[in-house]
């Protein structure tokens, strides 16, 4: 059965009496009513006066605690700014929150055990691709430097890593690809290429001046 919902006015209104106990119901107070102008009752007298306030913020909670209260008291409060009511949490059976927080935990746990499952299936991906991507490094460049294919890939994965598809599906590598993973590795490894940087010199004649030096290693890889 759904709940039945209820708005409570911290009202902006001067005048107004709860239509039970007849006291007044100072300016900023809760009116319960279904409009803030007349005909409510004060908290106290209203079916809401043992309920517990829940802030807003937590969609979830706010949404079960609903479901499981039998009225939900929505407040709102006057936005003299923007010239309207807003929400300011809901009112609500406090066994209502305590399930509510409940399943919220329950979901998180379900959360935190699909999250590391994804990660250790991420880790064994990486490492196949890693192999994979290495072993086709090697069959284009038979003279590259024992294991260093594996290091080329891993870099490789790393900096690709969700960018490009690294599933067992994906291991179609282009030569293309693996070309610009070895020039790379090539560059940071075996020239002094990062240590020019910061020297006044542009990135673009660094690279130009190592490119014969890169040229040459390429080819005694290969
Ligand atoms: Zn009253």
């Amino acid at each position: 059965m759904a709940t039945i919902s209820q708005n409570i006015y911290l009202t902006k209104r001067e005048k107004l009496h709860c239509k039970k106990c007849k006291k007044a119901i100072p300016k900023g107070k809760a009116f319960v009513a279904d409009e803030e102008d007349y005909n409510g009752l004060c908290l106290a007298c209203s079916p809401f006066a043992t309920y517990k306030l829940l802030a807003p913020g937590n969609v979830a909670l706010t949404r079960r605690s609903k479901k499981h209260s039998a009225l939900c008291g929505v407040l709102l409060a006057w936005n003299q700014r923007r010239k309207r009511y807003e929400r300011k949490g809901q009112y609500v059976e406090l066994q209502a929150i305590i399930k509510a927080k409940k399943e919220c935990a329950a979901d998180e746990t379900v959360r935190e055990a699909k999250n590391k499952k994804a990660a250790e299936v991420r880790l064994v991906q990486d490492a196949e691709y890693i192999q994979e991507f290495g072993k086709a490094i090697r069959v284009n460049y038979p003279n590259c430097p024992v294991k260093r294919e594996f290091e080329i890939a891993k870099h490789a994965c790393e900096k690709y890593s969700g960018r490009v598809g690294r599933s067992a599906a994906a291991k179609q590598f282009d030569a293309n690809m693996i070309d610009l993973a070895v020039e790379a590795h090539i560059r940071h490894t075996e020239t002094n290429y990062d240590a020019q940087f910061g020297k006044g010199m542009l990135k673009k004649e660094i690279r130009a001046g190592l490119s014969s030096t890169i040229k040459r290693i390429i080819t005694s890889w290969k």
